[in-house]
């Protein structure tokens, strides 16, 4: 052991000589750098050969060559580059030149942006994306009624912006072969008015109906989506971002592959836990990437969203007394699913907001170690939204990773105790008490569920208060506070 550690120690004294005598390409000084190191918090000079930092500290001349370019950041802040854990990412793209419907306020001003965006749209163009949200007008759910007259030429199947359920136009109803005869599906809802007939809404896997009739996105324009959602993400610092997936099957991790030499951003990319076995043989035949482009993970769905009333809970919803959720996959197969992609060592993240959701599958990931044994597995629940007390506990003792998407609570967290009463809310998006119980909590945005702001989200997981201003309801000032840069008050939860 004595023997080891000094021979580390020389090694490192080794390197360190040696970068002592290499020059940098690029030496940037007069920089506020944070270094994420405690013994060292911050630093003025950061030095850069390639794509390797050499130094981080406080010396100019150390690695200054006579080819180096020097750059003053004149006292800027540098932070390193931000990593996201769930994005959608090519969706974010196309929603990037799509109709932006999540800052509609009003049903009017909802149907006033469809009718803009669909007078300069070819004749049988889809519109799709547009991420709303009826909580912002008081949560009346939209209606193809509210739409047909004005996107007459252009079917239209626009999302809610947590994608747990869309709205139809009569036109895309039309073209689906959807109408009042059609059957209810597992694990989804078609939304009827009194005559039985759907008002246009679609939940979860009843999505599924209208999907067929939508044509699929070309290879061309797959290309320019990720060069649009690649711009975005590095103009907000994210270097590197998780991609969940947007379209299912293998699409999203063959649009990467074939722009792989244009990668501007680190991308990891999975594909649905349905997809395994192929996933399988996918990474015995290519192996899992590298450091810009990397597979080998699977995201599969326990329930739906909160906001959709879909996500599991053991007791039902407040405001929605006859249902306690759905379930999006039948738990016999998912299992299946992940007990086998665990035995192939596949990286499995699996989607559970409800607190029946999130208990069921720390079940299962105990059960998969129990029976494939002891490795470096890293399981993650996406969201890990509403805990019981136990399960808040259990992710540690799993070694379960809560994959969490902090700006949810201030979003979500407007009409999230209307769903679901005082008591489950004291246990919802429960980052401090995860850290407490030495969870390894990770953060990103769930773009474009919300935004890809990685600022936006630490400003919520830091100051809780929901978008409205309104709860936690002691708190007037924290927004104001925190775009000041004073430091907001801390709420533990
Ligand atoms: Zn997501």
């Amino acid at each position: 052991m004595e023997l080891k550690t000094s021979f580390l120690a020389g090694l490192l004294f080794l390197q360190s000589c040696q970068n002592a005598r290499e020059a940098a390409d690029v030496l940037y000084l007069n920089a506020v750098i944070w270094t994420g190191d405690s013994a060292q918090p911050s630093a003025s000079v950061l030095a850069v050969k390639g794509d390797k930092i050499l130094y981080v500290g406080g010396d100019a001349n150390l690695h200054k060559g006579p080819r180096t370019r020097v750059v003053d950041l004149e006292g800027r802040f540098v932070v390193p580059g931000f990593i996201d854990n769930h994005t959608h990412f090519l969706s974010g793209g196309f929603q990037l030149a799509s109709v932006d419907l999540r800052s509609a306020k009003t049903p009017q001003e909802f149907i006033q942006r469809l009718a803009d965006f669909a007078r300069n749209l070819p004749e049988g163009r889809w519109i799709t994306g547009g991420d709303w949200d009826h909580e912002t007008w008081g949560g009346e759910l939209p209606k193809k009624e509210w739409i047909d007259s004005v996107t007459a030429r252009n079917p239209v199947f626009v999302n809610r912006l947590d994608g747990h359920m869309a709205l139809a136009n009569s036109l895309a109803m039309r073209l689906a072969k959807v109408g009042k005869q059609t059957k209810e599906v597992a694990g989804g809802t078609i939304v009827r008015d009194a005559e039985g007939s759907p008002t246009g809404i679609f939940k979860d896997e009843a999505m599924g109906l209208i999907y067929p009739a939508i044509p699929e996105a070309s290879p061309e324009a797959l290309d320019e989506a990720l060069v649009r959602a690649m711009d975005h993400a590095l103009s907000l610092g994210v270097t590197q971002v998780h991609d969940v997936g947007s379209y299912g099957g293998f699409t999203d991790l063959e649009t990467y592959r074939r722009n792989a030499g244009k990668l501007k951003v680190r991308i990891y990319s999975m594909v649905p836990v349905g997809a395994w076995a192929r996933m399988a043989e996918y990474v015995a035949g290519n192996g899992r990437g590298d450091a810009m482009l990397r597979w080998g993970g699977l995201k599969g769905f326990v329930d739906g969203s909160l906001g959709s009333t879909t996500a599991w809970f053991y007791a039902p919803y407040d405001d929605e007394p006859n249902t306690s959720g759905l379930l999006v996959n039948d738990t016999l197969q998912l299992r299946e699913w992940i007990l086998k992609a665990d035995s192939a060592k596949l990286h499995v993240a699996v989607h559970a907001i409800g607190d029946r959701a999130n208990d069921w599958l720390l079940g299962v990931y105990s059960e998969a170690e129990a029976l494939n044994g002891p490795r470096d597995r890293r399981f993650r629940i996406e969201h890990a939204q509403h805990l019981t007390r136990k399960a808040i506990s259990q992710f540690a003792e799993l070694g379960v990773i809560p994959s969490m998407q902090p700006y949810h609570a201030i979003d979500d967290g407007r009409w999230a105790e209307k769903r679901i009463g005082p008591e489950r809310i004291k246990t919802t998006y429960a980052f401090r008490s995860l850290l407490d119980a030495s969870a390894k909590l990770t953060f990103g945005s769930d773009w474009t569920v919300a935004p890809l702001s990685p600022l936006e989200g630490i400003y919520a997981a830091v100051t809780r208060q929901t978008l409205d201003g309104k709860k936690p309801r002691r708190m007037g000032t924290a927004r104001e506070d925190f775009r000041r840069g004073s430091p907001p008050l801390l709420y533990r939860q």
